[in-house]
């Protein structure tokens, strides 16, 4: 009878909610435009609108990134609101210093995920897992760097974004001093401000509470309609 039971639910929950080959349900933009009425705080902001100042250089909507090829329909980064009014706590701890914020990544539609982990391989060293999805796919991940207010230039981190090698690492020593000033103030300053540095990748910051927002699969031009 209790299996009985339960097997309904299962069955129902399903229908509801269709997994995908990874066993994994993302939301939808229908879904996510309920999930916004009951929770604001959800809503996904571009950020060049809530940040002011910030400086784009979406590399997946371009050809200039580790694939090769244009992943984005559109050169957008969208967060979650309180991504957003976290990351502008922390652009006005830049500015005191002279640096500005630049995003390479931020919100990642999940299909681009799956693209990632199936060119990889299945290896998750520095592309997430499709069965977990990755927190761009919750909104609540940016990938970026500083630069200097005054000539524009990004600060000389110890690799290149993207690089996929152990100078990437945050807990890798760094020599050269100016190098491992900068890189030390983008991730301190990210953290004091709400955010956790991954350990393979000194540019990725995940928004610490990123549990309460769902996956999602909405490309960018789905979301400016
Ligand atoms: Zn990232």
């Amino acid at each position: 009878m209790q299996a009985k039971l339960l097997l309904g639910l299962t069955v129902l929950s399903c229908a509801a909610q269709a997994q995908n080959k990874y066993g994994l349900h993302a939301t939808s933009l229908a879904e996510y435009q309920v999930s916004i009425k009951s929770d604001p705080e959800k809503e996904l902001v571009a950020l060049d609108k809530s940040v002011p100042e910030i400086v784009l250089d979406i590399r997946y909507a371009t050809t200039n990134n580790f694939t090769g090829a244009k992943v984005y329909n559109l050169p957008r980064a969208y967060a979650r609101k309180a991504v957003a009014e976290a990351l502008k706590k922390a652009q006005s701890d830049f500015n005191t210093l002279g640096y500005g914020i630049k995003i390479y990544d931020a919100y990642r539609p999940y299909s681009a995920t799956i693209t990632f982990y199936e060119l990889m391989k299945g290896d998750t060293t520095y592309v997430a897992s499709p069965y977990k999805g990755s927190r761009h796919n919750r909104g609540c991940a940016l990938d970026m760097t500083i630069i200097d207010l005054k000539t524009k230039q990004d600060l000389k981190m110890p690799s290149d974004y993207d690089a996929m090698q152990k100078e990437s690492w945050p807990s890798t020593p760094v020599s050269d001093p100016i190098v491992r000033k900068n890189r030390d103030t983008l991730i301190s300053i990210m953290e004091k401000n709400g955010f956790k540095v991954y350990s393979t990748e000194w540019w990725h910051f995940d928004f610490v509470g990123f549990e309460k927002y769902e996956v999602m699969d909405i490309d960018f031009k789905q979301l400016e309609k």
